[in-house]
Order: C-alpha cells, then sequence, then structure tokens
C-alpha cells in the first residue's frame, strides 16, 4: 500500500479507519477502551446547574459505597434519555467535571466583616448565629406594618433574596415560605430543576 504523507495524516486522525487500513480492525479495542473508562462507575442522574434550558446530565462516581470510601466523580456527559438535550451539552455544561472537582471550590462559609479588604473563615454554627442576629436586626429595624394610607402591609423592606440556578423546584419553595413570613417581598430565584 502506497501512502502519502497527506493520507498519512488524514489516517492519523480518523484512528479506527486508519487500524482498517493497516490491516487490524481496532473497533472491538476502542469500545472496550470506552466501556473500562465507566464499568465500575455509579450512574446519577442531575441537572445541569446552570442555565434555564436545565439539560440532563449523567454524573459518573468511583467508588463502592464503603463507609471508609470517598465517591470519586470520574467523568459527567449528556444524559441521552432526556427530554431537553437528548445527550448533548453546550461547552459550558460540558465542563461540569471540572465544576465538581475544582480545587479552588468553596466548601466552608466565609464572611467579610465590614471595613475589612479579605474574606475570614467562620464555623458554620458561628455563620449560622451570625445570619440569624443580622436577619432579626434588620427585620426589627426595617419592618413596615402600615403605609403612607394607614392600610396594613407587613412588609419588610431591609431584606431580599436572591437564588440561585442550582436551587431545586423544592428549595425555593422553602425559601419563598421562610421570606413570605419574615414579610419580605424583594424575592428572586431561578426556580426550574
Ligand atoms: S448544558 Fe449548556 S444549555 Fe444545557 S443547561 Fe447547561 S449551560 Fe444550559
Amino acid at each position: 500500500m502506497n501512502l502519502t504523507r497527506r493520507d498519512f495524516l488524514k489516517v492519523g486522525a480518523v484512528g479506527g479507519v486508519g487500524a482498517t487500513i493497516f490491516g487490524f480492525d481496532m473497533a472491538p479495542a476502542y469500545a472496550q477502551m470506552r466501556e473500562l473508562k465507566i464499568a465500575r462507575a455509579t450512574e446519577t442522574r442531575s441537572t445541569c446547574p446552570y442555565c434555564s434550558v436545565s439539560c440532563g446530565v449523567i454524573i459518573y462516581t468511583l467508588g463502592d459505597k464503603a463507609k471508609n470510601v470517598t465517591p470519586q466523580v470520574v467523568h459527567v456527559e449528556g444524559d441521552p434519555d432526556h427530554p431537553i438535550n437528548r445527550g448533548t451539552l453546550c461547552p459550558k455544561g460540558a465542563s461540569l467535571e471540572q465544576d465538581i472537582l475544582n480545587p479552588r471550590r468553596l466548601v466552608k462559609p466565609q464572611v467579610r466583616r465590614p471595613g475589612s479588604d479579605h474574606w475570614e473563615d467562620i464555623p458554620w454554627d458561628k455563620a449560622i448565629d451570625e445570619i440569624g442576629h443580622w436577619v432579626k436586626k434588620t427585620r426589627d429595624a426595617s419592618f413596615v406594618d402600615k403605609d403612607a394610607q394607614g392600610a396594613t402591609v407587613n412588609r419588610c423592606e431591609g431584606l431580599s433574596w436572591i437564588g440561585g440556578c442550582t436551587d431545586t423546584n423544592e428549595f425555593n419553595y422553602l425559601v419563598v415560605k421562610t421570606m413570605r413570613s419574615l414579610g419580605v417581598c424583594y424575592l428572586e430565584n431561578q426556580a426550574r430543576v
């Protein structure tokens, strides 16, 4: 077989075709490689958190679920059975694995004090106590029970809430109930999941 340099590069680019030209059928080997990568992984169906299209994804996790084993995400891809995206993901959704396995991801609360130029770590208990303290103080200071015409309104004008696209419908339901019970009327979310 006479292969020009151009033919050789073309063959290299399409891998499996090249293997056939050289007399080997590599298809079973490629199939085996693809299977091995996720063969022992657990499949978890989820939703891309990035935008309101809400594409379905499958998250592959290694780990035998034993108590002393930390599950490890090894691959994320579009869910072919999902009616919205049918297996496809845009570049942002396709990078989801890097969102999960990112050393810069925040996993503990932080606070920036008034006048400070930096964020500091804070324990969860202290963070929750401080949030409760400031919510009450702000609500007490900004609660309006009657408007200018004397109508009862019972609203808190000093607090607002904004939710993110990763919040589930159930989470948003609880948020709205909680915020309404405080009298908060400025609230928004991206309910879709
Ligand atoms: S994969 Fe892209 S289009 Fe789909 S939900 Fe995520 S960000 Fe939106």
